[in-house]
């Protein structure tokens, strides 16, 4: 393809913070699409955004930034929503429900007003009580609206079983699947380390002990919660999943990555938006992959969603 016949891509990002800014940096650095509109209430934060980073463009792949309104969604393949209040020191994701539903009910009758068909991804808290409202609002097909659901949860399992095994984190296929959230869960019974399974290292090695990985998960379940205590907020990270999201859309890549789907039947849930590992393409969700989990695994599983479900009805009533 050449620079002439090359297919526009464009992001609509709304919610230009922490997480907001932080993707729009990791998009332009990845050359991920061709255009980013930023799309803030606070429409001197997207300014300055999309000026400062313009100003990277001679050091960058190419894509054109800048700061939009609602309109520019008409012509937008992906609107990426990280607007909303974060968690405060002790307050848990599900603490925000109230506040963040109210702005996404305005926002999603906002983005759709301008003529939007694309594809929603979802990354504010708590992201899939709010994915399930973006889909319920914008009465797009469930395929097109996607929460970030678990990948970042997944990336730090991911991180810290690779630091365990002192190989690249890379190598290590592990999912955290349910909330994002207090009530997520490790599917230790699908995890392995470049294609052997966590099973076989335990049987041979009796190693990793059930208390190394309860103290693994802890501190993926609890990462929010460490971090936010140092620093004030989370966005890196998540902003990295966020990209990497994109990419599987707009490049049509089907990856699998654990984001947050609405169940339709898989996993026995129904009526429910909660972290699986989904084949991610150009069509959005292509298809939930349903893993063996263990009885105590899907146990957990019914439990997060028992909340979620709870969750939800709190705002969809
Ligand atoms: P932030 O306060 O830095 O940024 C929020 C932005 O949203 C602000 O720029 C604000 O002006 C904007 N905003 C608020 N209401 C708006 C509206 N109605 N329309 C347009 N813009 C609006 O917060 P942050 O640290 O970037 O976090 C954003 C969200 O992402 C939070 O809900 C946080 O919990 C969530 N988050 C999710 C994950 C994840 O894994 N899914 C990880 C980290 C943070």
């Amino acid at each position: 393809m050449n620079a002439m016949t090359k297919e526009v891509t464009r992001i609509a990002l709304i919610g230009s913070g922490f997480v907001g800014a932080s993707y729009a940096f990791a998009l332009l650095n990845q050359g991920i699409a061709s255009e980013l509109v930023i799309i803030d209430k606070n429409g001197q934060k997207a300014e300055g955004d999309a000026m400062d980073l313009s100003h990277g463009l001679p050091f960058a792949p190419s894509m054109r930034v800048w700061a939009g309104d609602y309109a520019d969604c008409k012509d937008a393949d992906l609107v990426v929503i990280t607007a909303g209040a974060n968690q405060a020191p002790g307050e848990t994701r599900l603490d925000l429900i109230d506040k963040n539903a109210r702005i996404f009910k305005s926002i999603v009758a906002d983005v759709m007003k301008s003529g939007f068909q694309g594809i929603f991804v979802v990354a504010t808290n708590p992201v899939d009580v709010l994915t399930y409202a973006t889909w319920k609002y914008s009465g797009l097909p469930a395929q097109q609206v996607i929460g970030s659901g678990t990948i970042l949860d997944s990336a730090r399992l991911k991180y810290l079983l690779g630091e365990y095994f002192q190989l690249d984190s890379r190598n290590v296929h592990a999912y955290v699947m349910g909330e994002h959230g207090d009530t997520e869960l490790p599917v230790w019974s699908n995890t392995s380390i470049g294609g052997r399974s966590l099973h076989d290292y335990r049987e041979q090695y009796g190693k990793p002990t059930q208390e190394e990985l309860d103290r693994i998960f802890g501190n993926v379940r609890d990462a929010a919660y460490h971090i936010i205590e140092r620093k004030g907020a989370t966005y890196y990270g998540i902003a990295m999943g966020l990209a990497r999201l994109t990419k599987a859309i707009l490049w049509n890549e089907n990856s699998i990555l654990s984001v947050s789907a609405l169940l339709t039947g898989q996993y026995g849930l129904d009526g429910v938006y909660i972290g699986v590992p989904a084949v991610i393409n150009r069509a959005g969700i292509r298809e939930i992959v349903e893993l063996k989990l263990s009885d105590d695994e899907m146990r957990k599983l019914h439990a997060s969603a028992d909340v979620l479900k709870k969750a939800i009805h709190t705002i969809m009533k």
